[in-house]
């Protein structure tokens, strides 16, 4: 990739989009082409054909779709399988036909069997039944990474396919119905906190573990990736580490300050067990993870307190 290359970020608006942007200016990538969703609708595919016809992008990172944490997954099946597939077939497909070099999509680590040894590594993809809180979601992203393989095989397009593991950082969603673990807690425990509440609630029993990875390191493994990988296999991207619900909820204590109780509301499901990635053939490549999640959660808890205003969800 040449610091002239024209590149476009799908879905540069969202966590991960935003992320890519900003590792691209830090890596005087300054071509980028950028389109909100009313100016170009990435589930129309007249819309994206025209875009790409008139803009020749060199370069894609794919960062765009419907996304959200376990009920909002559970409670929109038909939107989660349509509209990302939509997105993705669109993108791809344009991207292909109007001469972009490369293109990386960005998929999830869901996509893997909900009973996957663990760590997880790349080849367990489709080897059993996906965890059904999810599985909407994860059969678009499988649909991705295999139409990234098909473009590849029948017309040598050069796509590239990057499962990241659970995600946070500034510029993620805080509404506590849609966003996921992370960014839920900060905000409930932050709100605890003001309102001097004896207790937060936590969704299941706390014992399920996750992986957590700043969105800036994601953002830096998709432009090494871009760079230096160029391979029809998918490359998980995390840190190697997991914690339990409950160890994620002492962090963001220590983080907010809130120090009252934490009731565990074991109503709401606790979704697979545990999803930790096998990194080994990143770090292969040369790439690792650098951003201590204590330390994580703090700069995101400050970005939180700066944006709380202009945040759009609903306070
Ligand atoms: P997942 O990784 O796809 O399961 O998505 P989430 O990030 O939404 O949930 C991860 C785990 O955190 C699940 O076991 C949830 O039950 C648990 N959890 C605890 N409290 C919350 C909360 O307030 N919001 C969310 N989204 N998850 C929570």
């Amino acid at each position: 990739m040449d610091k002239a290359d024209k590149i476009f970020v799908a879905g540069h608006a969202g966590l991960v989009g935003s992320a890519i942007v900003r590792g691209l200016r830090d890596g005087d990538y300054d071509n980028l082409i950028l389109r909100t969703r009313s100016e170009v609708d990435l589930c129309n595919q007249a819309q994206v054909d025209a875009f790409f016809r008139q803009e020749r992008p060199d370069y894609v990172f794919l960062a765009a779709a419907k996304v959200g944490g376990i009920l909002a997954n559970s409670s929109y099946p038909a939107e989660f399988l349509r509209d990302n597939l939509a997105i993705q077939t669109n993108v791809i497909d344009s991207a292909y036909r109007h001469g972009a070099k490369k293109l990386a999509f960005l998929g999830s680590s869901c996509i893997y069997p909900k009973m996957a040894s663990q760590p997880i590594k790349e080849e367990y993809l489709l080897t059993g039944p996906l965890e059904p809180t999810n599985e909407w979601y994860a059969i678009a992203k499988i649909a991705g990474i295999k139409m990234a393989q098909a473009y590849r095989k029948q017309y040598g397009f050069n796509a590239i396919s990057l499962m990241p593991t659970n995600l946070y950082g500034p510029g993620d969603n805080f509404d506590l119905q849609s966003s996921h673990v992370l960014p839920a807690l900060l905000r409930k425990a932050h709100e605890a906190k003001l309102n001097s509440d004896p207790e937060v609630p936590v969704w299941g029993t706390g014992l399920p573990r996750r992986e957590f990875l700043h969105v800036d390191d994601l953002a830096d493994a998709a432009v090494f990736l871009m760079e230096h990988y160029d391979q029809p296999e998918i490359v998980n991207v995390g840190t190697g580490v997991d914690v339990t619900i409950r160890e994620l909820v002492g962090m963001i204590q220590q983080a907010t300050g809130y120090q009252g109780r934490v009731a565990f509301d074991e109503s709401k499901p606790d979704g697979t067990l545990r999803k930790l990635l096998d990194v080994s053939k990143l770090t292969g490549l040369g790439w690792k993870a650098r951003t201590p999640l204590q330390e994580g959660i703090a700069s995101t808890y400050r970005w939180y307190l700066e944006n709380i205003k202009s945040c759009t969800c609903h306070h």
